[in-house]
């Protein structure tokens, strides 16, 4: 795949980017190793000094690179300006709690493992590779990238070939800020120059947040390497409503967390489950909601819903909804994408929605709803965990004995209840299944690429 930036809005071919050769990567690899050797004896106040003029850089640059975000991917401006706040906000996060999450932790009573002193110590691992995608340009990346240098780790990123201009602000900001060169590199590389790179004895991990396939090549090559791998992969989140759930409100949040970010993201609600008793109601209101969205030019204020990123995803999404079709489902709203330029494709709703089409499995990428009816709490637990995913999951309920049994019974590394599942700098992050392993944000996610040395004296 060429390393392009697109405009999905338009179809139009922005700029083109020349891959790195070997001796560029090579260069690179060789920086970012001699850099982790100072890198790690930095304190976590430098690191902290560094990281909050980032923040204070993306602040002030927020109109600028929001622009870029939407040119090279087709998100709303208003979406792509909260995304760089966003990615401010983490970074001041990790700043501030590094220290504390990563301070030294007592592991036993010294006397019990006959030691004067026991205690473990986080330790960075070295040189980290991000794979990352398009979808959330600059927060996939930032929530890695900030923990990692506050931890002590170098990053390297192998960001998706359509947003290179994200790639390579997101190094000229760590730079500019302070960051001592090489802390932070950019590597302009295909898909496949991922695996020699992967191979390198400098690099000691990585993460990847992507497809399965992509998860599925990586944590394999670094199997064979015995690098730690975090793998935060796609999801088909359930969004499940009760009778006694305050329906007029779920229908409205359904709408956000299905269309958000143009109905690309990991931890979109998919997949609608509702209880009989209440079905009706939530479906008029929220095919209602799907039908107002304004689907435009992303660069409009005015514009809910912007473009599909690529033709391909459009296609995918259009092939799902064909099959869905074929063996009976019935569209409620949306479906068909509009002629002209660019890769638009209205809110969909689709209901009757059985076992043997492809949209009860796969992940849809883009803002297409299946909307099914449960008859009681079994099916709707039942349903929400038919999916080889387990990303996040969202319940709708008032009843405490209700709510208890989703926490426990829903397969999924999250359960938002009452609310739509959401990232935040301060909670875990990840999955189960096959949505990956690991855990991002919060002090777990800091703790991922660090090694925790134990450290006994007698
Ligand atoms: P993708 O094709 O897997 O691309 C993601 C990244 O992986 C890109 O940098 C891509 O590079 C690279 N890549 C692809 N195949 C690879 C391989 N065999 N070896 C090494 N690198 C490889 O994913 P996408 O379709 O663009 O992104 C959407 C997916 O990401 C969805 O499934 C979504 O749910 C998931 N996602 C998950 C999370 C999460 O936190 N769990 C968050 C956001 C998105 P190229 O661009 O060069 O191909």
């Amino acid at each position: 795949m060429a390393i392009r930036s697109v405009n999905p809005a338009t179809g139009a071919v922005v700029q083109t980017f020349e891959p790195l050769g070997a001796a560029e990567i090579e260069q690179r690899l060789s920086r970012a190793s001699a850099t982790f050797a100072e890198y790690r004896r930095t304190t976590f106040a430098e690191r902290a000094a560094w990281l909050l003029r980032a923040a204070d850089l993306l602040d002030a640059e927020r109109h600028d690179i929001a622009v870029t975000m939407t040119t090279e991917m087709g998100k709303t401006l208003r979406s792509a300006e909260a995304e760089a706040a966003k990615c401010a906000k983490g970074m001041r996060f990790y700043a501030e709690h590094a220290p504390a999450f990563l301070a030294d932790e007592p592991l036993a009573d010294p006397g019990v493992v006959g030691a004067s002193r026991a205690f473990g110590r986080y330790q960075p691992l070295g040189v980290v590779l991000a794979v990352m995608p398009w979808n959330f340009p600059l927060w996939q990346v930032v929530r890695f990238a900030a923990p990692a240098l506050m931890a002590g780790n170098v990053g390297l990123l192998k960001h998706a070939s359509n947003v290179p201009q994200c790639a390579l602000y997101l190094e000229d900001l760590f730079t500019r800020a302070g960051f001592p060169e090489g802390c932070f590199q950019t590597l302009l590389i295909g898909a496949g120059q991922v695996e020699s790179v992967l191979r390198d004895p400098r690099v000691a991990a990585a993460t990847v947040t992507g497809s399965e396939p992509a998860g599925q090549s990586v944590a394999s090559i670094c199997g064979q390497e015995i690098k730690k791998t975090v793998l935060e992969l796609g999801g088909s989140d359930a969004f499940v409503v009760m009778p006694s759930a305050d329906v007029e409100r779920a229908a409205a949040v359904a709408v956000t967390a299905r269309c958000q970010n143009n109905g690309q993201s990991c931890i979109a609600a998919k997949r609608f489950i509702v209880h009989e008793d209440v079905y009706d109601q939530f479906a008029q209101l929220f095919v209602e909601g799907m039908r107002a969205l304004r689907v435009g030019d992303p660069m409009d204020p005015a514009t809910d819903v912007g473009p599909l990123a690529t033709e391909g995803g459009r296609a995918d999404i259009e092939e799902l909804l064909a099959d869905a079709v074929k063996h009976g489902a019935n569209v409620l709203c949306g479906g068909t994408a509009p002629s002209g330029p660019g890769w638009f494709f209205p809110p969909t709703v689709v209901g009757d929605i059985t076992p043997d089409m492809r949209l009860h499995l796969e992940e849809a990428f883009g803002p297409l709803a299946t909307l099914y009816r449960v008859p009681d709490i079994d099916a709707a637990v039942e349903l929400a965990n038919a999916t080889s995913f387990g990303l996040g999951s969202n319940a709708w309920t008032t009843d405490p004995a209700e709510q208890e049994r989703f926490i426990a019974d829903l397969d999924a590394g999250a359960v938002f209840i009452n609310g739509m599942v959401t990232s935040h700098p301060e909670l875990p992050f990840g999955g189960v299944r096959r949505s990956g392993y690991g855990r991002e944000l919060s002090a777990v996610g800091i703790r991922e690429f660090c090694n925790l040395k134990t450290v006994w004296a007698g």
